[in-house]
């Protein structure tokens, strides 16, 4: 059963938010279409783009109508569902859902304003987000910058790129001061391992670039900096900044207003962000079958692990972990686990702990959650298992697979809030700092507890 502890934290997050937030997030059109919506920032032409609304229905609870809502195509946002069922929508699919008779409440922009002065080029989008190819050179720009602190691994292709389409490489980075033996494709290492992964979900774009500052800041700061040199001397650090780089690929194909794609480019006759498969419900740890048809944001894709994004990543993870944990769902880990996982997604400002696809307690959870509890210390977000009080379960997502498959505690941070300028999918660039600054000392404590995550072994 859920912990009841589970909605009260998201409610006095609600309330804690600020006044000037809360007002975005209270419906400001009761029932109006989107060419009706009164925040749409003056001269932008928000009217006929995409926004964030409220769904609510005078006989169904949000539950049920968020499945309902998301089997029938429509974009359902994972959030909170106090006030309505969250929906990303264009002015056409909120026309759908006013025939449906569903009370339709704007709640903000998908876009904020862009200075057009700002010069967009290959490696940049959207005021200053870098796109795979700036990821790219900045991976590569580091690792020949100091090879005695960094190795460039690639550990797998997108599905373009398996299809003879383009596509990328899926780069990892290991960062540690390099002595022999250390950042080899094994999980023979005297250095336990902490790995971060960034933007799997292509439109959470803010995830990528607390990635490419992670890795900025590890190279920059070893030998002056105690918490970094100290850090680096112990553990090597993982990153693989860009884990769906084809979806981030369309994302950036505009570069002041980006594509919501959300899913990879498996090309599977779905129209716009329709297409692909979500890597997040591809892992072959409970993959659930009923979790979307194939247009669906949420589409797990033909089997557990049938995209090759999803392969190169777990067979990566199991390359450089020890399995620690008997398969039986709960059998606890070994006391003797060394390491730790970082999936990095956006919004809503949260720090999950495994599992995501039951509300049961994992067989770790005192000390699984004793390392989400240090997170949120950090970066004072709330913590959730299970379905966090949101209806909704995650099953086929990473952090569940390491800690099922391997018995490495696995993590998920929701990074940023759901309004305003800095809110949602698309927040300013600017918004990054204050991310950074909330979520470094976050990383930090997850990754020293890498060297011993169950102290306690419960
Ligand atoms: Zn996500």
């Amino acid at each position: 059963m859920s912990e009841s502890r589970a909605v009260p934290p998201l409610l006095s997050r609600m309330v804690a938010i600020g006044a000037a937030a809360a007002a975005l997030l209270m419906p400001s059109s009761l029932t109006g279409p989107a060419s009706a919506a009164p925040d749409a920032p003056a001269g932008s032409g928000a009217a006929a783009e995409p926004g964030y609304y409220l769904v609510t229905s005078a006989d169904r609870q949000p539950a049920v109508l968020a499945h309902a809502l998301e089997r029938t195509g429509f974009d359902v946002l994972e959030g909170p569902m106090d006030h309505g069922v969250p929906v990303l929508a264009d002015p056409a699919a909120v026309a759908r859902l006013q025939q449906r008779g569903l009370s339709v409440q704007y709640t903000g922009p998908l876009y904020q304003p862009v200075s057009r002065s700002t010069r967009a080029d290959t490696n940049t989008y959207y005021g200053g987000y870098h796109t795979t190819a700036g990821h790219e050179a900045h991976n590569t720009q580091v690792s020949t910058a100091h090879p005695d602190l960094v190795k460039l691994y690639t550990i797998g292709q997108s599905w373009l790129k398996t299809q003879g389409r383009g596509g990328h490489d899926i780069q990892a980075l290991c960062i540690t001061k390099i002595q022999q033996g250390d950042c080899e494709l094994t999980n023979t290492g005297r250095k336990p391992k902490f790995t971060v992964m960034s933007q799997m979900h292509a439109r959470e774009l803010a995830t990528g670039e607390l990635s490419y500052r992670w890795i900025d800041h590890l190279v920059n700061n070893y030998g002056t900096n105690t918490d970094v040199t100290a850090l680096m001397n112990s553990t090597e650090l993982w990153v693989i900044p860009i884990a769906n780089p084809d979806g981030v690929d369309i994302v950036a194909s505009n570069s002041t207003r980006p594509v919501a794609q959300r899913k990879n480019a498996h090309d599977n006759g779905c129209t716009g962000t329709g297409r692909g498969v979500d890597l997040n419900r591809n892992s072959s740890y409970h993959w659930d079958v009923n979790q979307g048809t194939k247009c669906d944001e949420t589409y797990p894709g033909t089997g557990a692990a049938s995209e090759p994004e999803t392969r190169g990543i777990q067979n990566f993870l199991a390359t450089i972990y020890r399995d620690t944990k008997p398969a039986a769902d709960f059998s606890a880990a070994s006391k003797s686990t060394t390491g730790a996982f970082l999936t990095v997604h956006s919004y809503s400002q949260l720090d999950i702990y495994p599992y995501g696809w039951t509300n049961q307690l994992a067989p770790n959870n005192n000390d699984l959650k004793a390392i989400a509890d240090a997170m949120a210390r950090a970066n004072h977000y709330d913590v959730v298992h299970g379905d966090g009080g949101l209806n909704y379960f995650a099953p086929g997502a990473t952090d569940d697979w390491i800690y099922g498959q391997l018995g490495v505690p696995g993590y998920t941070i929701e990074v940023g809030p759901s309004s305003g300028s800095c809110g949602g999918f698309f927040p300013v660039y600017s918004c990054v700092n204050s991310f950074w600054q909330l979520n470094l000392p976050a990383y930090l404590a997850a990754a020293k507890a890498a060297a011993a995550p169950y102290p306690t072994g419960r």
